[in-house]
């Protein structure tokens, strides 16, 4: 493959799957069915918006039906396209496999700029493209549950789920039709940071296998890695949040879309983030030296990198100079299939997109099941919890006391206190992105013929997804 035949998004994710399929024993056609798109929905629908008619494009792709509902974001982008959308529906049946969330995959998306447009012209053309996909069943709780995805958030998905309460009054499962709304509406704690959360899990539970860490030649634990991030957005943001805050870890390079920030100190996230939300940019922020040509960054020395804002970013153009020994696919398809096969020549490890960023929809089926059985996780054994902790505690006091000892204030308080929903929410995403990183795990060392996390990754989502279809008599 050279430069000018780098495959589509689209053909890069099919790439990566023919070389994970071809290492499987499938019956005839069950691969193909598996790999191809089911449908695309493509709705051209008019806003009218400062005294005149606009068109927009809108999209939405169901890559596989094989558990049902779909499940997939909806991004706001200028260059939104059915490639693209096809391409991120497809990682979203994978992704759903893996880290066993019961959805198939699918994906949506409308062109636009929403920089360009006030909140009350956001408001009317997302409910327009809602109303489009609404009267089709591409909203619908039980069928397709959209989520935020690049340039939406919270604001959209309420309105989404609004359109779609106005449009099915007797449905008593409305407030399920999509997730990432805000709490008031149906949201779960810990969705916002739920994918940059994920990532750092992804990383606690990779530096948790020194064997692991060893291959990509780094020694250690997070603390005091140099990473840099791509895109100092939802998952971006969180993800280097964390990482810095809890983790030790040194943000020394932040690529936003006017250039980059680096600073070999390392970085206050958050200070960089009010920067860029207060003049939306990272230029002129005290936090790091300013250099214009921000792509050149991602070939900067470090020991991390984090790719979160785009697809294509890693490509045969940069392949080679790329110097970090690991990179963890924040954002989905960062890195081409060509890219892909250059890094792992050189040895570098890739934590691959559809195990990396799968935090999202982890959380966005906690928030599913919440709105289904109608009721907050924890509201019925907090208490309960919390009363057997304290009784333990007195009788421990009581048997203590004649010897004088005593259990720290602190200790008791941590342990006296029920887990409320965000705790319960980070400890189940906790458990899924460490079984799934063991169930990849298990397959790139067990099997001889797999050398890498992303084949070891598909190979799991296939199977699953194949026996899900078997099962169906397929
Ligand atoms: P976002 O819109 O919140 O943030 C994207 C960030 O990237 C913004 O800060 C933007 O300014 C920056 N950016 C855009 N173009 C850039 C460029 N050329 N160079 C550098 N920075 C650039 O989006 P997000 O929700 O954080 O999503 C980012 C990626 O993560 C996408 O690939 C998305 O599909 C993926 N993802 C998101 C979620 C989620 O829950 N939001 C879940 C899974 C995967």
């Amino acid at each position: 493959m050279d430069i000018a035949t780098e495959p589509s998004f689209r053909q890069s994710v099919d790439l990566m799957f023919n070389r994970a399929a071809a290492l499987l024993d499938l019956p005839p056609g069950l691969e193909e069915k598996i790999r191809v798109c089911n449908a695309t929905y493509i709705v051209r629908f008019g806003v009218r918006l400062r005294g005149r008619m606009h068109t927009f494009v809108g999209y939405r792709s169901v890559h596989s039906e094989h558990k049902e509902p779909v499940k997939g974001g909806i991004r706001f982008a200028p260059v939104v396209n059915q490639d693209e959308v096809e391409a991120l529906a497809a990682l979203m049946t994978y992704k759903c496999a893996l880290v066993e969330a019961p959805f198939g995959g699918s994906k949506g998306g409308l062109c636009i700029d929403p920089r360009a447009y006030d909140e009350h012209e956001l408001e009317q053309i997302t409910r327009r493209f809602a109303y489009e996909l609404i009267k089709r069943d591409l909203i619908n709780p039980s069928q397709n549950v959209p989520a935020p995805d690049m340039g939406t958030g919270e604001r959209e998905m309420a309105w989404m789920a609004d359109q779609y309460a106005r449009m099915h009054t007797t449905d008593i499962n409305a407030v399920a039709c999509v997730t990432g709304k805000p709490l008031e509406m149906g949201g779960i704690k810990g969705r916002v940071e739920a994918t940059g959360r994920g990532i750092q899990y992804a990383l606690q539970e990779f530096f948790r296998h020194p064997e692991d860490v060893a291959i990509a030649r780094l020694s250690g634990t997070l603390e005091g890695k140099r990473i840099v991030v791509q895109g100092l957005g939802n998952v971006g943001f969180h993800a280097a949040h964390f990482l810095s805050t809890e983790d030790g870890a040194s943000i020394v390079g932040i690529i936003e879309r006017d250039g980059a920030l680096w600073n070999p100190k390392g970085m206050n996230v958050q200070c960089v983030r009010d920067w860029i939300v207060e003049t939306g940019g990272v230029r002129g922020c005290p936090e790091g030296e300013f250099i214009a040509d921000g792509a050149s960054v991602l070939e900067a020395e470090c020991d991390i990198l984090i790719p979160a804002a785009l697809e294509g970013v890693i490509n045969m153009g940069n392949a080679h100079a790329i110097r970090a020994p690991l990179i963890i696919e924040a954002a989905n398809g960062p890195i081409t299939a060509g890219a892909d096969e250059i890094l792992c020549k050189r040895g570098i490890v890739i934590i691959p997109d559809l195990y990396a960023n799968a935090g999202g929809v982890t959380v966005s089926y906690f928030e599913w099941v919440k709105n289904l059985t109608h009721m907050r996780f924890g509201r019925l054994q907090r208490r309960q919890e919390e009363a057997r902790h304290a009784l333990l505690i007195s009788e421990l006091e009581r048997l203590s006391a004649d010897r004088g000892w005593q259990l720290s204030p602190d200790f008791k308080d941590r342990y006296l206190r029920g887990a409320g929903e965000l705790e319960l929410v980070r400890s189940g995403l906790d458990d899924t992105m460490r079984s799934a990183y063991q169930s990849m795990r298990e397959v790139w060392h067990g099997r001889r013929d797999v050398h890498d996390l992303r084949v070891a990754a598909y190979l799991v989502a296939i199977e699953r997804v194949a026996r899900s279809y078997r099962s169906k008599g397929l």
